[in-house]
């Protein structure tokens, strides 16, 4: 590992060279003049005195070596639309858009609300944006009025760009009446709605504020708009997390150091090469659309799949089919994604030519072994788990293949990634613990570039809520736990909030739950901590079987929760053995298919289910009552 450990601590060691050389991946309009000003932590300024702009880095760079190549790839198995925009098309849309924010005008510093589905347009109005300097704030198209009204009044946005509908496994999701909605709730109000008529749903306009974006732009079909150069520092976008938490924190990112972030991680992390071809299942809603849909892939210069659909539709071989015919080089998706494909036939893997894919990365939760074997082995392909947040922009743990080839171990996203000092604190007594000893996974400032600037509006917010959670030190916490083995791997054990107390054992639930997907008939596991009298807490878990038929009957459910106790008794013992396992059909997750456990918690425990605005599904939490209802 001597390349990469070099790598590693001279990132550490001397922070400036080597961002310096970093930044030479992106074009600036004034040099930069100071690599780090970390003078008042824990904020780090990145990049200062240069001037550059993102949508000039994504787009208008790449024309004179690459304006007919492909640089957006749209499939919607939705719509059955298919559709290349070279690096010359990209750039006439941008360029038109930016001319309608501008006659609506919109400033420098203004914010775009950003409410879409996937289709490009969304693309373009975010390229468009951050090329006239305003800030964007993309929310997740699949979000109700209410998660959209609380965004609106914590970003403020002049503009909002909506389109009337979404589409979902076939079914149209009409938004323009949850955007009425969510602006009738909020407090602060729009001076324009951009709306993008698809012809999927009625779209009713208020005369004076709503406008047919089509319309629009065909006034500005010629326009030109220059970049507008902002000082490094200057905020690109503001993205919410996904409130698996809690009430989602407004990510401010920055421009200049959130340009060579991605450039150098598409480098170092991805091994994307320009002239490529990258592929993320994720959505622009999500911070990995942000950074590896729209601007990692097309600041190096590589063309972007953008898909609107589902993983298993028209079957469970459609992204193999995207790779093939579009020759991708590099996937990126999450493990709840690979889950669902593991209940569909395996024959599907391989019914593609997958010759040109060199990795897929997965990230967004856990890995568990059992998925990461599937899938790798299915494809021929390493798999790359790669652990980070919305609030770090990009990998903060991963096998960097760009600068050496490590072997994966199954469970761990990998290393540290340049420029991150990772470490691992006693959550009581804020001690550094040592190699195999589990800790609250924490960053020493400062944060590299790319990595958020503050929360939106709070500075106060961001330096209390990250940075004073470790008793006695300042450190940025990430509120996970992990371990780190001898050869500097780290595994991420769960969330800090997602631990159990078993009459005095500290357990977390992610333990548990690796321990139960390890069965070969279990799909996937929601395990929770839930009141006990006795105990103080008791863990259950919540199954969905791979085969639903395997479970229709008590007994057959008996059987396996009896095999599953025994499972988890002999891998960490008894204390761990969950008091029930239910067998369900489908977990309750967030939008982004993270676990809704703190939900599920309390309808164990009876009591409300609390803000729902971003689940998946709300029959999920029908079928976990159901469960909790059923005797055996
Ligand atoms: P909120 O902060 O609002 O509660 P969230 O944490 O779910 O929402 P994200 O920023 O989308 O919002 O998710 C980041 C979290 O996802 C990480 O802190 C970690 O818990 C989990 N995660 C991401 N990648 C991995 C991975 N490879 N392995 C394990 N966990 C991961
Ligand atoms: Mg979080």
């Amino acid at each position: 590992m001597s390349t990469y450990r070099q790598f590693h601590a001279r990132s550490l060691q001397q922070p400036e060279a080597f961002w310096r050389e970093q930044s030479a991946l992106v074009d600036w309009q004034e040099p930069v003049q100071r690599v780090l000003d970390a003078s008042r932590p824990p904020f780090a300024r990145w990049f200062t005195g240069g001037r550059t702009n993102l949508c000039h880095n994504a787009v208008d760079r790449h024309l004179p070596a690459r304006a007919d190549q492909p640089a957006l790839i749209y499939v919607s198995t939705e719509t059955k639309t298919e559709k290349t925009y070279t690096f010359a098309e990209l750039h006439r849309e941008v360029n038109r858009y930016a001319a309608v924010l501008k006659a609506l005008g919109t400033e420098r510093g203004d914010r775009v609300l950003i409410y879409m589905p996937m289709i490009p347009e969304a693309i373009f109005a975010m390229l468009a944006s951050v090329r006239i300097g305003a800030i964007h704030s993309v929310v997740f198209g699949g979000f109700a009025s209410h998660s959209l009204a609380t965004r609106i009044d914590d970003a403020r946005p002049r503009i909002i760009v909506s389109a009337d509908a979404g589409s979902r496994s076939g079914k149209t999701v009409p938004y323009k009446g949850l955007l009425d909605q969510a602006i009738a709730l909020a407090s602060h109000a729009p001076e324009h709605v951009l709306m993008v008529d698809r012809g999927l749903a009625p779209m009713p306009m208020t005369p004076g504020r709503d406008l047919d974006c089509a319309a629009q732009v065909r006034q500005h079909w010629d326009a030109k708009v220059d970049c507008v150069w902002l000082e490094s520092n200057e905020p690109s976008y503001i993205l919410y997390t996904s409130g698996t938490t809690g009430r989602p924190k407004g990510v401010q990112r920055d421009t200049g150091g959130y340009a060579v972030a991605l450039a150098a991680s598409m480098k170092h992390v991805f091994g994307g090469e320009a002239g490529g071809t990258y592929f993320s299942t994720s959505d622009i809603g999500w911070v990995v659309g942000h950074s590896y849909i729209v601007y990692g892939p097309l600041i190096a210069g590589m063309a972007t799949v953008v898909y609107e659909g589902t993983p298993i539709r028209p079957d469970g071989a459609i992204w193999w089919r995207i790779i093939e015919q579009y020759r991708v080089n590099i996937m990126f998706s999450a493990p709840t994604a690979i889950r669902v494909l593991k209940k569909q036939d395996p024959a599907l893997l391989r019914r593609h030519d997958l010759s040109s894919l060199q990795a897929l990365f997965l990230a967004g939760e856990p890995l568990d072994e059992p998925t990461a074997r599937w899938i790798s082995e299915g494809l021929g392909k390493p798999v790359v788990d790669n652990y980070w947040q919305t609030e770090t922009g990009w990998p903060i743990i991963a096998t960097p293949r760009g600068v050496e080839a490590l072997p994966a171990k199954f469970g761990s996203p990998g290393v540290a990634c340049y420029g991150y000092d990772v470490r691992l604190y006693d959550e009581i007594t804020g001690a550094e613990v040592g190699n195999n000893t589990k800790g609250v996974v924490a960053i020493a400032g400062p944060l590299p570039p790319g990595c958020m600037s503050t929360i939106w509006g709070d500075d106060e917010r961001f330096v209390n809520t990250y940075w004073h959670s470790v008793p006695g030190r300042s450190v940025y916490s990430t509120f996970d736990w992990g371990i780190r083995d001898d050869d500097g791997y780290f595994f991420i054990l769960g969330r800090t909030d997602d631990v159990i107390n078993v009459a005095g054992h500290r357990l977390g639930t992610r333990e548990i739950e690796e321990s139960i997907s390890s069965h070969a008939g279990i799909a996937e596991v929601a395990v929770v901590g839930i009141a006990d009298a006795l105990k103080g807490q008791v863990a259950i878990a919540f199954a969905v079987a791979r085969d639903p038929g395997a479970v229709t009957d008590a007994a057959q459910r008996a059987a396996m929760e009896g095999e599953i106790l025994k499972l988890v008794d002999s891998q960490l013992g008894a204390v761990a053995r969950p008091s029930r396992v239910h067998f369900v059909g489908v977990l309750p997750k967030t939008r982004s298919g993270k676990l809704l456990r703190r939900t599920i918690q309390a309808i164990c425990e009876g009591r409300e289910a609390g803000d729902l605005t971003t689940i998946e599904d709300a029959s999920a939490l029908d079928q976990i009552r159901q469960a909790l209802a059923t005797k055996v």
